[in-house]
């Protein structure tokens, strides 16, 4: 089988980028040789899952690093330092190659002949800002340990602002206004992680502030976890409104600016810190694929059951390319923008096209403060809904045991067993 294949890279060397043209034909010359862009949940799952000695893997992606993404919201107060949830691509084994490059363009198109290569796009996607004006600007997003840098360093900022003398109560208010935007589980996360460290750290260390903190979470859909029963998410917003955390939902942001949000019949909303949280949008790298079937949305890429790319003249997959993770779907089979489509990986044994993906929905968690969660497992067992304290051990134990490496697993208790004795770490740097 040949494929064709020319694939653009800039590569990330710290402070500039250099484009290069990569021609694999001349570098590639093992047949079995597997090209991943992306080291996220696709990319990491599958280079680790791979049978080595049947395929020569490379693995491309500007971050030479994977994110256990369901315990980020924790790193973003410090309840969780950030080096517990990531796992380093490079020398992660010493039969995978790593180049930290971003591929800004793939061409499946005639220059370049390369026989029996695999390439398989995993670049994830980008949040959605709905083109809303000044989000990219002044909102943070939620996707990688940078982002959790900010948010946390930013939280600290605002109440270390706030302590300052000769502030008027109005500004200390301003500023100490929390803003969640989006009430799915990623916004909600966070804001319970948010009300932990405001509940049981600051106010311990600014008790005069306490009175002029607030948070608010906005979404456009009228109830949050819309994804979740009925009854865990009127749950989630009662434990919300008692701690005082204000759900407001059906409401539009118009625009935001350095320090407050324009809101739909609402007007100027004041805030200290916006985290931006409402869904998923095209990766670049995506939308300038040409010739590829996209579902109807034109946001993912459409796979056949195989998770091959499909060629959009002749509607018959190319041999060798394969699209997977949030960037891509699956033809009849539309699957969900989460992680837990790879808890059954695509590869067992060396022969890639012999399997068809299965995606089997285990359910959903998510933490809701105060040491509670929702567990929804109605997919699994109709009476699989729970909500409280125990769920939330069985939410902590499900992410700790699916956390990547031995270290990992040493350091989350660690650090969970740490933030319980002592509290979490507001060093600002
Ligand atoms: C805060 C948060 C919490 C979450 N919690 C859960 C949860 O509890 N359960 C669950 O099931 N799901 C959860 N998810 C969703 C889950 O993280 C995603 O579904 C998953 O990360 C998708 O994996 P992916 O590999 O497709 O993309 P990603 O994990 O986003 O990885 C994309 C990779 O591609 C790289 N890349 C991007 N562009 C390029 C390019 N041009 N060239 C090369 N490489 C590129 C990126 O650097 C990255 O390494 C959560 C997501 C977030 C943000």
């Amino acid at each position: 089988m040949s494929n064709k294949t020319l694939i653009r890279l800039a590569i990330c060397h710290n402070k500039y980028i250099l484009i290069l043209f990569l021609s694999f034909c001349e570098t590639l010359t093992t047949s079995g040789r597997i090209v991943i862009l992306g080291s996220g949940w696709a990319g990491f799952k599958l280079m680790r899952e791979l049978n080595k000695e049947d395929y020569n893997v490379s693995v491309v992606s500007p971050r030479n690093y994977f994110v256990f993404t369901p315990l980020l919201a924790s790193t973003s107060v410090g309840t969780l330092e950030f080096r517990c949830i990531t796992e380093p691509v490079r020398g992660y084994s010493k039969d995978i190659d790593f180049m930290q490059a971003r591929c800004d363009r793939i061409d499946i198109g005639t220059k370049f002949t390369l026989d029996y290569d695999k390439l398989v796009i995993g670049v994830g996607s980008y949040s959605n800002t709905f083109g809303i004006p000044g989000v990219k600007e002044y909102g943070h997003f939620l996707k990688d340990v940078n982002d959790a840098r900010r948010i946390r360093k930013r939280v600290i900022e605002c109440f270390e602002y706030a302590s300052q003398s000769g502030l008027t109560s109005k500004q200390k208010e301003d500023r100490l206004h929390f803003v969640v935007v989006g009430g799915g589980p990623t916004g909600i996360e966070f804001s319970a992680e948010l009300y932990d460290f405001i509940a049981s750290d600051m106010s311990r260390l600014y008790p005069d502030l306490m009175s002029k903190t607030r948070m608010t979470l906005y979404d456009v859909a009228p109830h949050i976890l819309g994804s979740f029963d009925t009854n865990l998410s009127d749950y989630a917003h009662k434990k919300f409104n008692r701690k005082g955390i204000q759900i407001k939902t059906q409401r539009h942001v118009e625009k935001v600016e350095s320090d407050h949000l324009v809101i739909r019949d609402e007007g100027n909303v004041p805030y200290g810190l916006l985290v931006w949280s409402t869904g998923l949008m095209q990766n670049p790298l995506v939308k300038s694929l040409e010739n590829v079937v996209m579902d109807t949305k034109k946001q993912r890429i459409l796979t056949d059951s195989k998770l091959r790319v499909i060629d959009e003249t002749t509607q018959q997959p190319y041999p060798n390319v394969y699209a997977l993770g949030d960037c891509a779907t699956i033809k009849d089979n539309d699957l969900p923008a989460t992680a837990q489509v790879f808890n059954k990986m695509v590869v067992h044994g060396s022969d890639m096209e012999a399997n068809c993906f299965e995606f089997k929905n285990r359910g959903m968690m998510a933490y809701i403060g105060s040491s509670e969660a929702l567990v929804d497992m109605s997919s699994v067992h109709q009476l699989a809904k729970k909500s409280g304290h125990l769920p939330w051990l069985l939410w902590r134990s499900a992410y700790f045991s699916m956390s990547m490496s031995l270290r990992n697993r040493m350091l989350i208790p660690y650090h969970w067993f740490l933030t319980w004795c002592f509290g979490r770490d507001i060093s600002r740097f």
